[in-house]
């Protein structure tokens, strides 16, 4: 059901005719860029609708010849109606010709003129969104009051990114299931600061060597992981389902972003997320993430199973002194009720590992939301 570009048949043109070239444009740049595995492009709508599209063409020139189509049936030359036919569907297919030549042009044109950044080319990361779907019974229900006003003008197929069209003021407005990331009032990530320093427990960190799978989702890398990884804060223990990467760090602290950060993306029997997050500068070389951009997919969607291991313990810096506080998952739908571990050393990576993942992925941050009074702990 992927289709990673559209393919100029004369079924998408003379759909794409119909409609205006503003929304052709955008149509035609979705295509290329939407391959999200949990939305995946609809093709059998596509087709009706061009099926559709054709019909007209074909009637529209039906119409056209009618008057010497009257002409031929007075002879009632059942010879010429047939020859009338053939020149009918030459003349429809020497039309179509024209349409897909100029319609190659125009978004040819199209491209020249705007290219799609990166970032917009890939899509959501599917297992975040599992975890969220999970403890965000809001996600599934009805539309949205929200969903009003200029949502209208945002095409339908838009999809979430972090800059272009889809950029995250209006992560809320393009499905109704995000609703949250423009009206929660917990969301993250947040800049911290005016922290309370308290005794806090330390996190109990249960990591051991798992299997594990690199994906790269259209919108950050992340490795799955195999059962067997766990914590343990306040009396509750959640299980490591995935970790990811962003750059620049989305966490700041006291106004300062960091290189990059990999989040932890822990969930309990409940469905309850806490996200442990390790921030990185640049440094020192770091194999575990070595491992993870050895294993790297070469198209995005694509996951790539390696047959060793990997030992989590690896990521985690020696102090693992924290801040604390409530908010909410980083990308689309935006689901509250996420408890955040920000640990406070930061790791090390070499500039070239930083780099890799900068081909990919040059900004997939979320800027920084309201913290509106929220209460951040900081260990003592
Ligand atoms: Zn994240």
């Amino acid at each position: 059901m992927r289709s990673h570009f559209p393919s100029i048949n004369l079924a998408t043109i003379v759909c794409t005719l119909g409609l205006s070239l503003v929304v052709m444009s955008a149509a035609t740049t979705h295509a290329a860029e939407d391959s999200s595995p949990s939305k995946p492009i609809k093709e059998a709508p596509e087709k009706s609708k061009s099926g559709e599209a054709s019909d007209n063409v074909i009637k529209s020139k039906s119409k056209s010849s009618e008057k010497s189509s009257e002409k031929s049936s007075e002879k009632s030359n059942a010879k010429a109606a047939a020859a009338q036919r053939d020149k009918e569907e030459l003349d429809a297919d020497v039309l179509a010709d024209k349409i897909a030549k100029k319609m190659a042009e125009l978004r040819k044109e199209s491209e020249r003129k705007a290219p799609p950044p990166p970032a917009m080319r890939r899509s959501e990361p599917k297992p975040v969104q599992r975890a969220a779907s999970i403890t965000n019974p809001s996600a599934g229900q009805p539309h949205g009051s929200n969903l009003a006003g200029d949502a209208m003008l945002i095409p339908h197929d838009v999809h979430w990114s972090y800059e272009g069209e889809g950029s995250p003021l209006r992560w809320g407005k393009i499905d109704p299931a995000n609703a949250k990331c423009d009206t929660g009032e917990r969301q993250s990530p947040i800049d911290i600061r005016d922290t309370i320093r308290v005794d806090l427990e330390p996190v109990q960190f249960d990591y051991k060597p798992v299997r594990f799978n690199v994906i790269d989702t259209g919108h950050t890398i992340q490795v799955n992981l195999g059962a067997g990884n766990s914590i343990t804060i306040l009396g509750r223990r959640y299980d490591l389902m995935q970790f990811h990467f962003h750059k620049p760090s989305e966490e700041r602290i006291n106004g300062r972003n960091y290189e990059m950060v990999a989040h932890m993306v822990h969930k309990d029997v409940d469905g309850k997320i806490v996200v442990v997050a390790i921030l990185i500068e640049q440094g020192k070389a770091h194999s575990l993430i070595q491992t993870v951009w050895n294993n790297m997919p070469l198209e995005k969607n694509d996951t790539v199973q390696p047959s060793g291991t990997i030992d989590m313990n690896q990521i985690l810096p020696k102090d693992r002194q924290y801040f604390t506080y409530m908010g909410s998952l980083t990308t689309p739908p935006c689901t509250e009720g996420v408890l955040w571990v920000v640990i406070k050393e930061p790791i090390e990576v070499s500039q070239d590992q930083i780099s890799i993942f900068s081909r990919l992925y040059p900004m997939n941050a979320r800027p920084i939301q309201n913290s509106a009074g929220r209460l951040i702990k900081e260990s003592n």
